[in-house]
């Protein structure tokens, strides 16, 4: 069995895996980081929960170790999706260059330019960015990308959803042809395949399995309540104190998923209203807020998380002793992403989710996809009228076509239709913002209606807009227009 110090690391490095308690690699690491201190490409297949940040995190600290940064001319990149996880990168950087003296800043939105600036000026061995921020940066001329050795792009299918696609291939083109780069991503869809054809040479290809098989130390348990019309969340909220409840000292602490920011708010809102220690994670909140409750529950002093998928997802927060599903997730994937918070390094954990009867195809979806039948909970318990009384909702959803559909086949459908109806998760919430309008969506992900009213710049589509021109938007020049006019009188 691969040890760590077969992998050629630094001494530096294997010193800081030691007092991390390390013993010994994890697939992902023992695959990549042998061809990663080689200098090759690598295409590592993985997600969260199987050490893939150390998987690129220790190699570039080794490679790295010899040789300083100038000014503006980061040695290194490391892209994320979303602040939390470039936060979570950087975090690991810490940890395993602690006996370096390698250099890193951070780039993510809701910290000031000028702090950033003021580190890249100095010069940095790795920055660690969200493509929106770092295109921010380049663009106003404080970042030197020519000098860039090794661009690592994590968990880039997160990236293919959240539209950053264009700013990942621009970034690419930014850098030198020559560098080494480290590619992630949990799924390979094509759009993901075709970036990795283009802008990765020869590298190696490192898949470990998919956590989607669900760990074995988790126990998974549905509850599927006759709940249905308006006071549906009440009698969610309801079911899930009861859940807390009935679960008592077992329950050190959890995260409870909510498929809608709205959501997220209200339960966390009426947990706290019935004494128990919550507090909201989504996009919408502010950084400082979502940094502080984070850190809060990391170090125990917070008991329950509410969270949105996107603010949860690839989060690693050890020691999670319940999960709840407040909501089924609308994609099937999600209730693996979910569940994978708990039960996590060989620890036991709980995972348990609310069903209404609306939900029945989403969760038929997952069972497929886990290949597993979760076992039903008893909900003899459910009584609403027992519970304290509530204020009613002001924000009740209100059922639709769209919420029970089962799962799509592709991500840019899902992406698609995310923009489209209401009532299906929200948009990535602790994404930094696309700049670019382009940015926004990748192209084949645009609902119909509005790729339709770009070109009419917001006008109805019955009102007159003249000749029919399509593919050349409002700027026709007059000579083009004139064969077409001759054409029709033709
Ligand atoms: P990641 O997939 O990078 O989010 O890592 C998931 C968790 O695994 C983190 O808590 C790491 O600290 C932990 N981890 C990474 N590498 C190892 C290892 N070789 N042995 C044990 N735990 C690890």
């Amino acid at each position: 069995m691969t040890k760590f110090s077969d992998l050629k690391l630094h001494a530096k490095v294997l010193k800081a895996i030691d007092e991390v308690g390390y013993t010994q690699p994890t697939p992902i690491q023992a695959g990549a980081i042998p061809p990663a201190l080689e200098g090759r490409d690598v295409l590592g297949i993985a997600q969260t929960g199987t050490g893939k940040t150390a998987s690129f995190t220790l190699p570039m600290i080794t490679m790295l170790n010899r040789g300083r940064a100038r000014a503006r001319m980061p040695r290194s990149l490391v892209l994320a999706p979303t602040r939390e996880l470039a936060a979570q990168v950087a975090e690991n950087f810490d940890l395993y260059a602690k006996y370096t003296k390698l250099t890193k800043a951070l780039l993510i939105g809701g910290v000031s330019f000028k702090e950033q600036d003021q580190l890249i000026d100095k010069g940095v061995d790795v920055l660690i960015a969200t493509p929106g921020r770092l295109l921010d940066h380049f663009e106003r001329g404080k970042l030197i990308l020519t000098d860039v050795k090794v661009m690592v792009v994590d968990e880039a299918d997160r990236m293919l959803d959240m539209g950053f696609i264009p700013d990942i291939e621009r970034i690419f083109g930014l850098t030198p042809f020559t560098r080494q780069t480290l590619f992630f991503s949990a799924t390979m869809a094509p759009e993901i395949e075709r970036i990795t054809n283009t802008f990765l040479s020869n590298p190696e290809r490192i898949e470990v399995a998919r956590q989607a098989t669900t760990s074995e130390t988790i126990t998974q348990l549905v509850y599927e309540i006759p709940a249905s019309g308006r006071d549906t969340g009440k009698k969610k909220r309801d079911f899930l104190r009861q859940l807390i409840d009935q679960e008592g000292e077992k329950v050190t602490n959890g995260i409870i998923f909510c498929n809608r920011k709205v959501d997220v708010d209200t339960v966390a809102k009426s947990l706290k209203k019935h004494g128990h220690d919550a507090e909201p994670i989504h996009g919408d909140l502010d950084q400082s807020y979502r940094t502080r409750t984070l850190d809060g529950f990391r170090d125990g002093k917070l008991r329950f998380l509410v969270a949105s998928d996107v603010a949860a997802r690839g989060l690693d927060i050890p020691n999670v002793s319940h999960v709840f599903n407040f909501d089924v997730p609308s994609h099937s994937e999600d209730y693996v992403h979910r569940i994978g918070r708990t039960g996590r390094a060989g620890r036991s954990g709980t995972a348990m989710m609310i069903s209404t009867p609306k939900d029945d195809k989403l969760l038929a979806g997952i069972e497929s996809l886990i290949e597993t039948t979760i076992p039903r909970g008893e909900t003899g318990m459910v009584k609403p009228a027992d519970a304290a009384p509530e204020k009613p909702e002001a924000q009740e959803e209100k059922p639709t076509k769209s919420r029970s559909r089962s799962r799509r086949s592709s991500k840019s459908k899902n992406a698609a239709e995310e923009t489209q109806s209401a009532p299906q998760p929200e948009p990535e919430a602790t994404a930094e913002a696309p700049k670019t309008e382009e940015r926004r969506a990748p192209k084949q992900d645009k609902p119909r209606e509005e790729k339709r009213s770009r070109g009419g710049r917001g006008r109805g589509r019955n009102e007159d807009r003249g000749p029919k021109v399509v593919g050349l938007g409002d700027h026709l020049p007059g000579f083009i227009e004139k064969s077409f006019e001759e054409r029709r009188t033709e």
